[in-house]
């Protein structure tokens, strides 16, 4: 069939569906989706079946064993108040009774900025701010957290950027030996600490640690030849509320690309292998898990991975390339006889499961929606804001046909769309930027 045709059926398919809400509404309905919960098992269990009807291809349920940690309460006290508070994954429980140490408003809490306050970070709870997460110069909470950890900080408080009583959540520590207690706190609750900078705060933090697994859910539908196309969608999330944006969205629109390309792919060069990963928001370890699993012969055969993580919330969507050489181009001739173009960002984003492919040398993109639009409803990622109601079905639809059009040119192609990056590309391209 003439590719012409193909795209037309392909985009057809995903507009003309309804199930695409469907799936994203079921999803959602599973909970947040917290890893070791059994909101997380009970969409792993429906993932599953679903992922089998939308590729017609045997699901392989990937067991990843982790240090797994159940969430306690958290709260602090300070200046005769009492604030609510979030731990975030994997922070140590504090002594009975609580921490308590001298306040340091450390602002935004660059690792530049814990270099400069030197000696005074030392035995305090220093408290940062939260940045929107998908912005030009964005800094993860993680690079704050472990400059303050080695700065010697008592404990680290992490205050939401959005107003509305709003505790931000995500990971810190690797729950290993020298994680300091962390927690999230509400903008406004960041603002009252503040106030308090230089005087006693006490935190109190709990959970608890306990050996777990977690599963990847991976099916592929097999083309004329051994090379693969990888289209992933992390499955975890928060339960602060359901994950609905980050990462719901991906998950359904997976679906919805498995769907549409199922019958068309066998006869393309390569193949498609759909790939739901766990455990992603603990520091991407489901999808680190999978491909160190592999041998090198394995990997190889892995020639593209496009990832979608919070692809709705926002009308328009942005490609976060990570300044792969070649992506770009590819991108334009993949979306071009279907009249769509995707703005382009290079700076790398280490949050998302695309970065342990590139780490790997394989060309990886990750889409997300409200890229450097810090008042779309992506500000609320991570917060009990991350609800249903952010998303509209035609953002979910905008997102499945992009990625759509990108894995039909990458499994289309005579050969791999994009070269395999060295080790220092692979380097140079996961390096962080400032
Ligand atoms: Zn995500």
């Amino acid at each position: 069939m003439p590719q012409r045709e193909v795209m037309e059926r392909v985009l057809g398919r995903i507009w003309a569906s309804a199930r695409i809400l469907e799936d994203f509404h079921a999803i959602c309905a599973t909970g947040g989706r917290f890893a070791g919960t059994e909101s997380e098992r009970r969409a792993v269990a429906w993932l599953a079946p679903r992922l089998a009807e939308a590729t017609g291809a045997p699901v392989r349920r990937e067991a990843i064993p982790y240090r797994g940690w159940t969430r306690g309460p958290a709260w602090l006290r300070a200046g005769g108040a009492e604030f609510p508070a979030q731990a975030l994954g994997r922070s140590p429980a504090t002594p009975a009774g609580g921490l308590t140490a001298p306040l340091l408003d450390m602002g935004r809490g660059t690792p530049a900025q814990m270099a400069a306050a030197g000696d005074a970070v030392r035995g305090a709870t220093v408290l940062v701010r939260h940045e929107y997460m998908l912005g030009t110069g964005h800094m993860h909470r993680r690079r704050k957290y472990e400059a303050a950890r080695e700065a010697g900080a008592a404990a680290f408080l992490i205050a939401c950027h959005e107003p509305g009583l709003l505790p931000v959540t995500g990971s810190a520590g690797d729950g290993g030996p020298g994680n300091i207690p962390c927690a999230g706190i509400s903008a406004e609750a960041g603002a009252a600490l503040a106030a308090l900078d230089g005087q006693p705060v006490t935190l109190v933090t709990q959970g608890s640690f306990e050996d777990r697994s977690a599963e990847n859910l991976l099916a592929t539908v097999a083309g004329r030849g051994p090379e693969l196309v990888v289209l992933s969608a992390h499955i975890d999330g928060h339960d602060l509320a359901q994950s609905a944006i980050d990462n719901a969205s991906g998950l359904a629109c997976a679906l919805a690309v498995a769907e549409a390309l199922r019958d068309i792919v066998p006869a393309l060069p390569r193949g498609m292998q759909v790939g739901l990963f766990n455990i992603e928001e603990w520091a991407l370890l489901g999808s680190a898990a999978h491909l160190a699993n592999m041998d090198d012969a394995e990997r190889t055969r892995r020639v593209l991975n496009v990832n979608l993580d919070s692809v709705a919330g926002e009308a328009g969507l942005t490609a976060l390339t990570s300044g792969v050489p070649g992506m770009a181009a590819f991108l334009r001739a993949a979306l071009a006889p279907a009249g769509l173009r995707l703005p382009v960002a290079e700076p790398f984003f280490g949050n998302s499961d695309h970065a342990n492919f590139l780490r790997h040398g394989i060309p990886a993109l990750r889409l997300a929606a409200g890229y450097d639009l810090p008042h779309s409803s992506l500000r609320f990622l991570l917060t009990p804001a991350d609800t249903p109601d952010k998303v509209r079905p035609e953002q979910l639809k905008h997102a499945a046909a992009v990625a759509a059009l990108i894995v039909l040119a990458g499994c289309a192609a005579p050969v791999p769309p994009v070269p395999r990056m060295d080790a220092e590309t692979a380097r140079r391209v996961t390096t962080p930027q400032a």
